[in-house]
């Protein structure tokens, strides 16, 4: 499944790639021997003592596994039996220490069960230990001069909030769906990248693979020409500016707004003619941290990111932690769902000045430049909640207090909250995978996971309806935004802005121009009316198409 727009062709590098298997080699001289298990030993005490840091550094479930792992390291289970077959036997450390994991494996294979589970730890040890006697770089995204496609079985989100677009040019992974995190960080950076791809991690590195991140195609071995082509591509695919302000044919203002996560985004966004932003996702920002950020580091972050728009509309969301953005001073250790533990503002039921801090920062970084600040929590249910969050803003100064829709209950009781509050943004990614129940990074469910879905588009027109009815504005924020189609369909529902990826605008903005309000309020209805959500893009495209042709 295609999820971030675009081609590139480049060498196959997986991401923390394993090992080879070490060759079984001639034995070693006796003399040499006790060089050797010193070597397997100095590897291992390495090994363990990176894991332990890392740990500290860690915590909740991260930090156990870590720590189950660095004491696997240290295991005589393990080093025993290589330590004497480098003695007894002459076998090099790697080779020892491959044979040793292999047993190691293979009993805790027969005791079944959890125990059964800790032979992925073993076999991870091993190779840790295989790379530092070898010389081998492991883990992570590997750094390489030359441009490459990332394949992976998923990446965490500090790994690709890190990725360079120079270098990575386009990402695979066989898990994710088209809301991960993953995927949304990926758009943002313009590369092109496609998830649930099964049998990807089975491509050898070094093959040369042509990604398609519209289609999902994903090709072994491109001939020349396409290859060419896509040079091409890459050249004249500068994102084009946003040539004027969202509006309608006939003149109605609809915001377009950028989707960010740091300055740099901020920048980026302010140049590709974005007219403020309408989701500025604050947590990412604090992703590898695993204290709070300081009042003074978040003032200096806020204020960086404002600067970018001066007298513009800047739309911040307070810390959404949790589900697959984990922050460990935030979240909780272990929940067995975490897309339905305590995430989003629900964290401040446990840690509420970590809240009230971050919101007198923010208005701290708003006093201090002129961009138009507002503030909106995400994963709302409740009015108490919304009234709540009110209450928190106003109580530091902050004037423009706002919610998120993106859980159903939000939703069907939109009168309410929309009284309760200044604003309201609708986030789809999250609407969506709660209100089909569907998981947001599972792959196999995104045919669920899609925002054309009836029920999910009844729930955004009771929304805008809400909006209609209590003078609430509600605009979107979710990566439904960003599809030309769609955001026709929420323009005539009574969304008044839409907020996206910066490299959306152009064509968002290009396809507004060419109707008019009363067109959005027809095709939006002609959606709402369709019973599948095939049968919803395919009569918005129908009637867009009947526009165009004039
Ligand atoms: C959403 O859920 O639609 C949203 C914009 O928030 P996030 O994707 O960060 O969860
Ligand atoms: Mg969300």
């Amino acid at each position: 499944m295609g999820v971030s727009p675009g081609r590139a062709v480049g060498p196959v590098v997986h991401l923390g790639s394993t090992v080879e298997e070490p060759a079984r080699g001639r034995a070693l001289a006796e003399g040499a021997r006790v060089a050797e298990v010193a070597r397997l030993r100095a590897a291992a005490t390495r090994v363990a003592g990176e894991l332990e840091t890392r740990a500290a550094a860690a915590r909740g479930e991260a930090r156990s596994i870590l720590m189950a792992t660095a004491l696997m390291a240290r295991d005589p289970a393990l080093l025993d039996p290589a330590v004497a077959a480098i003695a007894d036997r002459g076998t090099a450390a790697p080779r020892a220490v491959w044979d040793a994991a292999a047993e190691v494996a293979q009993t805790l294979e027969a005791l079944g069960g959890r125990i059964a589970e800790r032979t992925a730890d073993v076999r991870d040890v091993r190779d840790r230990i295989v790379a530092v006697l070898t010389g081998q770089v492991l883990g992570g995204v590997p750094e390489r001069a030359d441009p490459f496609v990332l394949v992976a079985r998923d990446l965490a989100p500090a790994d690709t909030a890190t990725l360079d677009p120079a270098t990575v040019v386009a990402l695979v992974t066989e898990e994710g769906g088209p809301t991960s995190h993953t995927a949304i960080i990926a758009r943002s950076l313009g590369i092109p990248a496609v998830v649930a791809a099964t049998g990807a991690l089975g491509i050898p590195e070094g093959t040369v693979v042509l990604v398609d991140g519209a289609t999902g195609e994903v090709r072994r071995d491109p001939d020349a020409a396409t290859v060419a082509a896509v040079a091409a591509e890459a050249a004249a695919a500068r994102p084009a500016r946003l040539a004027a302000p969202g509006a309608t044919r006939d003149g109605h203002p609809v915001a377009l707004l950028a989707n960010i996560g740091d300055a740099r985004g901020a920048t980026a966004a302010a140049e590709a003619g974005a007219e403020g932003v309408g989701l500025f996702r604050s947590e990412f920002l604090f992703l590898d941290r695993t204290d709070a950020p300081g009042r003074a580091e978040q003032v200096e972050a806020y204020r960086a990111v404002f600067a970018a728009f001066p007298e513009r509309k800047v739309v911040v969301r307070t810390l959404d932690a949790g589900a697959d953005k984990p922050l460990p001073f935030l979240t909780a250790d272990a929940e067995e769902n975490p897309a339905l533990g305590v995430r989003g503002l629900r964290t401040a039921r446990r840690r509420p000045e970590v809240l009230d801090e971050q919101l007198a920062a923010i208005a701290e970084a708003a006093a201090a430049e002129t961009a138009q600040v507002q503030v909106m929590a995400p994963m709302v249910a409740t009015l108490e909640e919304a009234r709540e969050v009110v209450a928190r803003c106003r109580a530091v100064g902050l004037e423009s207090a706002g919610i998120m829709i993106e859980t159903p209950a939000a939703a069907i009781r939109a009168d309410d909250l929309l009284a309760a509050v200044d604003f309201v943004s609708i986030g789809t990614n999250d609407l969506t995978q709660y209100t089909m129940a569907a998981d947001r990074m599972i792959g196999e469910l995104a045919d669920l996971n899609d925002p054309w879905q009836p029920a999910v588009l009844q729930l955004i027109a009771d929304v805008g309806a809400a909006s209609q009815r209590t003078g609430t504005p509600v605009g979107v924020c979710g990566e439904a935004a960003a599809d030309p189609l769609l955001a026709v369909v929420f323009v005539g529902l009574g969304v008044g802005s839409l907020s996206m990826t910066p490299r959306a605008l152009s064509a968002v903005g290009e396809v507004l121009a060419s109707v008019s309000r009363a067109d959005c309020v027809r095709i939006a209805a002609a959606a709402l009316a369709a019973s599948t959500a095939a049968d919803a893009r395919a009569a918005t495209a129908s009637a867009l198409g009947a526009i165009s042709l004039g």
